[in-house]
């Protein structure tokens, strides 16, 4: 049967929709992912390292952005979104809005013409903890590495000062968002999720207390590249953290929060405690937990950290934590429930474990589609040619991203031929 020839539309170009990009063009099919940021790999680039190998994800990316860029059957569109689709099975219509980077690509800029701007921007790729240049590469791994400018953060001064600074013609201060219709035969989304907003944790201090911080925070702190150049440090004094304490199911497991379990949060609390351990010989942590969920071959890595003796787990919720004035450590409140305690326990740093939610819960897909209670896409009601993968489904780490990422490549490709 010769299939339909429309290409397969990705919306979301984190793992999972990179993945399933790079199986489909390899097997011959086209495809066009639509991602909304500037740059493609979602939440795992922003990790320091990634469990269960420990190895920088900036490994795995390099290996697909190459397959991304040596298959011309794969087209990328950044800084964009979907704003409507319509149409069937095999004959999809989708219209998707394309916001300006107002940077040309005619003529090479660099970093040497940011460093002249005084405007900046928070910087999301370091979840707020440092800002960058109003011009700016997204990361040094960044696909398309290409720079974006970000206009309303562009004081009037400095777009006098980048008209000088760079060639002319490289920038386009007055280009604007332009639409563009993408015609395919079957959809795959994989939209990824967002950590659960922890300021809404009104009795653990995040937002109060600077040296609270969440565990997406302390990926970026212990990488390299982040806004601390890998040292794992207390936000209100810059020292070095010694005593770091991980809150386990921060909102999640939570009828007010997040009913859910979020299925990584233990394992990237343990990998977190690991990179606490190895920056500093001397250091402590400790873990302060309801369960420990580490499933299947996972459970070798917790097993190896329980005989860390630098490394403690306390069965019990955190129900507060207060700040000491003077050397603004943290004190929790918990219940030892294991040795039926109540604990005081006081840290330098403590980092909130919270949980995943699916950006499908904020902005769902401009089409008929079936949602969870909490905004997962409900895989048992596929709309036919409808395929989602990865966190759009339900939360899980890189492997399974990646193994459902290839069951919907499978789908899309049945769906294209029963199109046919
Ligand atoms: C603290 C923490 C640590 C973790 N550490 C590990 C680890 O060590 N190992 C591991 O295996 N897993 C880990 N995980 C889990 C891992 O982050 C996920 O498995 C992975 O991010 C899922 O990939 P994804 O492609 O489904 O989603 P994402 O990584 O969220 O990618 C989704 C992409 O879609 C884009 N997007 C969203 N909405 C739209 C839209 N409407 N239109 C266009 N584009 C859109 C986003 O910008 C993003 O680029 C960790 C999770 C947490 C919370």
């Amino acid at each position: 049967m010769v299939p339909n020839s429309k290409p397969i539309l990705i919306i979301g170009g984190g793992i999972g929709g990179i993945t399933a990009a790079a199986e489909l063009a390899e097997l011959g099919y086209n495809v066009v992912i639509v991602e909304k940021e500037a740059s493609l790999g979602g939440r795992v680039l922003r990790m320091h390292r990634y469990f269960p190998k420990m190895c920088p994800p900036s490994c795995g990316f390099e290996i697909n952005t190459r397959r991304i860029r040596q298959n011309p059957r794969i087209t990328v569109h950044t800084l964009a979104s979907v704003e409507g689709i319509s149409g069937e099975a095999g004959n999809f219509r989708a219209k998707v809005t394309l916001k300006p980077t107002h940077v040309t690509g005619r003529f090479s800029v660099d970093d040497s013409m940011a460093e002249r701007l005084t405007s900046e921007r928070d910087d999301d790729f370091n979840y707020d903890m440092s800002t960058s240049k109003a011009l700016y590469l997204p990361h040094d791994m960044a696909y398309p590495h290409a720079y974006v400018l970000d206009r309303e953060a562009l004081s009037d001064t400095d777009s006098q000062v980048l008209t000088e600074a760079c060639p002319p013609g490289s920038v386009d201060l007055t280009s604007a968002s332009r639409e563009i219709e993408i015609e395919a035969g079957a959809i795959i989304v994989a939209t990824g999720w967002r950590p659960y907003d922890a300021t809404k944790l009104d009795t653990l201090g995040f937002g109060q207390h600077l040296n609270v911080i969440t565990n997406v925070m302390m990926e970026r702190m212990a990488a390299l590249g982040g806004p601390t150049g890998g040292e794992i440090t207390r936000p209100s004094d810059g020292k070095k953290a010694e005593n770091v304490a991980f809150v386990q199911c921060a909102g999640s497991r939570d009828e007010n929060h997040l009913p859910y379990c979020s299925a990584v949060c233990c394992m990237a609390s343990l990998k977190q405690a690991r990179y606490v351990r190895e920056k500093n010989e001397n250091s402590k942590a400790t873990v302060f937990y309801i369960d420990i969920r580490t499933i299947g071959r996972l459970e070798n890595f917790y097993s190896e950290m329980l005989d860390d003796t630098n490394l403690s787990f306390v069965k019990g919720k955190v129900a507060r934590i207060n700040e000491e004035p003077e050397s603004r450590n943290l004190i929790l409140e918990v219940e030892d429930t294991l040795a039926g305690e109540n604990l005081n326990p006081q840290f330098d740093l403590v980092v909130l474990a919270t949980g995943m939610v699916p950006n499908t819960a904020d902005v769902k897909i401009p089409m008929d589609m079936q949602y969870d209670e909490y905004g997962f896409i409900d895989g048992s009601t596929d709309v036919d040619g409808v395929y989602a993968a990865g966190c759009s489904r339900s939360p899980c780490d890189v492997s399974r991203t990646t193994k459902s990422a290839t069951a919907a490549a499978l789908k899309a490709i049945q769906c294209l031929h029963r199109a046919g």
